[in-house]
């Protein structure tokens, strides 16, 4: 099983639009790394997570052939997680495509779909499945548990995922912040091979872990995993999601989380379970 990261920003993308500041015109002067689209991921090359203004560019870049995505799973519907907008281009006239694609996401996400396609699921060959905090569902060949996160309240459950399958468990966690108690309590039951935390506020709110966390905040996620039992030995940690008003570069990240056992996430990172 391989997992792809395709995007590693927070909303705005890195070197942020429109943005001058002096970490986003450092990015754009070392490139490499330091270029991050919005988050998303890729996993077995026919399940995406997010499918945000990116997905074009991500596709081409790092080789995803959409005709092969079965499922696209989304956390939460803002704006760099999904744009309803490329999955419109499914529908006759713009694509040859008959081959169904199964949606999954919670009712604020599908609602979006409906809406700004503004065409039936039919005519777009969408399954539109709706899953809720604490469910478990059979999402292609894995087994998906969706997880409460601390984000996008009270407008919509924002979900973090753990993925299992073949005895091996991931999970997404980006756009959170500090998890509620039943959402620690749900998680206990795991035991992951891959963590993938989030890091949007990066090292100049270290501490903040509302909505998001900064980079001590995301090593406390860590811990609490950890202390839960949820993190097998060889479990890699990667954080990710980033924002370019946390203030450090790729390099800068990697040394801040290199002693604390942490990877940084960039655009075509691939992980192997
Ligand atoms: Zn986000
Ligand atoms: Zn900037
Ligand atoms: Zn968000």
């Amino acid at each position: 099983m391989n997992v792809t990261i395709l995007g590693s920003a927070a909303a705005e993308g890195w070197p942020g639009l429109f943005c001058e500041c002096a970490t986003c015109r450092e990015a754009k002067r070392l490139g490499g790394r330091n270029i991050r689209r919005r988050t998303a991921y890729c996993l077995d090359g026919n399940l995406l997570v997010d499918f945000g203004p990116d997905a074009y560019w991500q596709s081409i870049e790092f080789g995803i052939d959409l005709l092969k995505v079965d499922d696209i799973l989304f956390t939460h519907s803002h704006a760099d997680h999904l744009n309803p907008l490329e999955l419109s281009w499914r529908r006759r006239g713009y694509s040859s495509v008959v081959r169904s694609l199964n949606v999954h996401g919670n009712a604020h996400v599908l609602a979006r779909i409906r809406q700004e396609t503004g065409t039936s699921d039919e005519s777009l060959h969408l399954a539109m499945h709706e899953i809720r905090p604490g469910q478990t569902v059979p999402v292609g060949a894995w087994t998906v548990t969706a997880l409460e996160a601390q984000h996008a309240s009270p407008e919509e459950d924002a979900l973090n995922y753990v993925l299992e399958r073949d005895g091996k468990a991931l999970l997404i966690g980006h756009d959170t912040g500090w998890w509620p108690d039943h959402t620690w309590e749900l998680a206990s039951r795991f035991r992951l091979d891959l963590a993938i935390l989030e890091c949007t506020y990066g090292v100049l709110n270290p501490e903040a872990r509302s909505h998001h966390l900064g980079v001590a905040a995301t090593v406390a996620f860590r811990d609490e995993l950890r202390r839960r039992g949820v993190l097998k030995d060889s479990c890699r940690v990667v954080a990710n999601h980033f924002s370019h008003n946390g203030g450090a570069n790729h390099d800068a990240l990697c040394a801040w989380f290199a002693p604390h056992g942490i990877e940084v996430g960039y655009d075509g990172m691939a992980l192997e379970l």
